[in-house]
């Protein structure tokens, strides 16, 4: 019998293993999947291994903390790289600016392209959006799950907090009041996406995301992504928890108001004292709890996406590749209207290209260079799959917008792809959906759920569709709170963090 069964090897996951293990407790690993990490994904092709999932390492912090409970450190498992430049964006009408993972680096390179004054827009929006992190951090993203009640219990203090952080604005307003340059607005706008929201609708407290990457700094890691999955999986065992990949759990065994254990697909029993689903939360809730266990009404999903790696020719000398590329349509907001008003994949995509050797030193074949292509797409609907010839059109655009941009020859080929269709056969619950449910609304991040899951006991989550939601640094978060909530309930004491809730 385990103290503690944990469903799913994903990011949230792992990070709760390692510190629920490093706490003593027995901790069991069910994965499905053949290998961890879950969406911060990997595959090996023709003897080249590749990132088919996050390309950008924020917050490395949150992984440090998480690597030091289990005695080691982010310095001692990986190396982090920033890429010079980080980013190039690429406009329609020509215009291509450079960001840099060092703040004072991209105002200057804002500064030579577009002027003084788009420079000093950036450099107050920025400010602007640091004291929106400043202020929400504590309680949206390292606090425990927010709730009206506990706001209102927070008094003035909390009222102070309101007009810190934003929330009555949408992102999209507080660009366009900020920031002049249309390039900027649309390199700004962008954020939104980073947890597959809509820059219309979502709340300005949003604009932290961009403070997050531009100021406190987007990086690389030596050898790849999937080098954070094996990190931690690493810190898990070594922690003493056993990772079983193969194992897909079938259900949660309750009883008496309280979990019991898993059932795995093979008809194995997992009794346990404690189940944290990092699943995401509808799996959870409608397949493996029993059906009423927990009602939750459906929330609209975050934006999926469309991925390949393309075997491109390696470039050299001045045309070598930047780590990351954006290209930006005619029109950015329509890809939002498509997602999110239409429901349909964008007719002009905002293109978005890692180049992985350049970002992250991985090696690649001799004479090509593996690039991740990405490019929005809507989830897919509640009633089942999207016709597949949607996918293919939207896969045919990224290639010709990579090859009329340069960044693709005629005979660069697609080594990889995987549609919303495939995110969501392989992550049961998701629809394809990539940061949980979408943050289109003030109220998102109350109506996430909490870790801690009300009305089953010894029941928790860590994932991207938990609280505090979606991204690397934000899972590991997850799985630190979701570890929390399990050791102060087997203390049987409620801290004084767990009674605000
Ligand atoms: C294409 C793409 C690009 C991204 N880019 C970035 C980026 O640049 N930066 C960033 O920070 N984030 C990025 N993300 C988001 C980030 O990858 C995710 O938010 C994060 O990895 C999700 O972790 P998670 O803890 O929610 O677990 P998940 O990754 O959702 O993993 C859940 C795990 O549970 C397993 N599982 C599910 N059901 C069962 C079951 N019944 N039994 C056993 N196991 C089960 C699954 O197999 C999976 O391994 C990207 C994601 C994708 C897909």
């Amino acid at each position: 019998m385990a103290d503690v069964v944990v469903i799913g090897s994903g990011v949230g996951g792992l990070s709760a293993a390692v510190r629920l293990a490093a706490r003593g407790l027995s901790v069991d690993v069910l994965e499905a999947g053949d290998r961890v990490g879950g969406k911060l994904g990997v595959r090996v092709i023709d003897g080249v291994e590749v990132d088919t999932g996050p390309s950008v390492l924020t917050l490395p912090e949150a992984l440090d903390d998480t690597l030091r409970v289990a005695g080691t450190s982010l310095r001692d498992e990986l190396s982090l790289r920033e890429p010079d430049p980080a980013f190039r964006y690429l406009y329609p009408d020509g215009v291509a600016l450079d960001v840099f993972v060092r703040p004072a680096e991209t105002l200057e390179s804002v500064r030579r392209t577009l002027g003084a004054q788009a420079a000093d827009d950036m450099a107050g929006f920025l400010r602007y959006a640091g004291r929106i992190w400043d202020a929400a951090a504590p309680h949206f993203v390292y606090g425990p799950a927010p709730s009206p009640g506990n706001l209102a219990r927070g008094g003035i203090a909390s009222l102070a907090l309101l007009p810190r952080i934003d929330p009555l604005r949408r992102m999209w307003g507080a660009i366009r009041g900020r920031v002049r340059s249309p390039h900027l607005r649309w390199l700004l706008a962008r954020y939104a996406t980073y947890n597959g929201s809509d820059v219309r609708r979502a709340p300005a407290t949003l604009n932290c995301i961009a403070h997050v990457e531009l100021a406190m700094g987007g990086y690389g890691v030596e050898g790849g992504m999937y080098e954070v999955a094996r990190a931690l999986a690493r810190a898990a065992e070594r922690a003493g928890a056993r990772i079983h990949t193969g194992a897909r759990a079938e259900r949660v065994v309750t009883g008496g108001g309280r979990v019991r254990g898993v059932e795995t697909a093979d008809g194995r029993q997992w009794p346990a004292d404690a189940v944290v689903g990092n699943a995401d939360a509808a799996h959870v809730f409608g397949d493996l709890l029993p059906r009423g266990s927990v009602r939750r009404a459906a929330a609209a999903p975050s934006m999926s996406g469309w991925v390949g790696i393309v075997r491109a020719r390696r470039r050299t000398g001045a045309d070598v590749r930047v780590a990351h590329t954006v290209l930006f349509p005619a029109t950015y907001l329509d890809e939002f209207a498509d997602i999110f008003d239409r429901d349909r994949p964008p007719v002009e995509p905002t293109v978005y290209l890692c180049a992985q050797e350049a970002c992250h030193g991985r090696a690649g074949w001799a004479g090509e260079e593996p690039v991740f292509a990405m490019a929005n797409a809507p989830a897919e609907p509640a009633a089942g799959p999207r016709d597949p010839a949607a996918w293919s059109a939207l896969r045919d655009t990224v290639l010709e917008r990579m090859r009329a941009a340069g960044l693709r020859d005629g005979d660069d080929a697609l080594a990889w792809e995987r549609t919303p269709s495939g995110l969501a056969d392989a992550f049961p619950g998701s629809r394809g959906s990539i940061y949980g449910a979408a943050s289109n609304s003030p109220l998102s991040a109350f109506r996430r759920p909490p870790n801690r899951v009300p009305g089953v006991g010894g029941l928790y989550l860590a994932s991207g569709s938990a609280h505090p939601g979606g991204g690397v640094p934000l899972c590991i978060l997850s799985g630190a709170a979701a570890a929390h909530a399990v050791l102060a309930d087997r203390r049987g004491i409620l801290t004084s963090r767990d009674t605000a809730k």
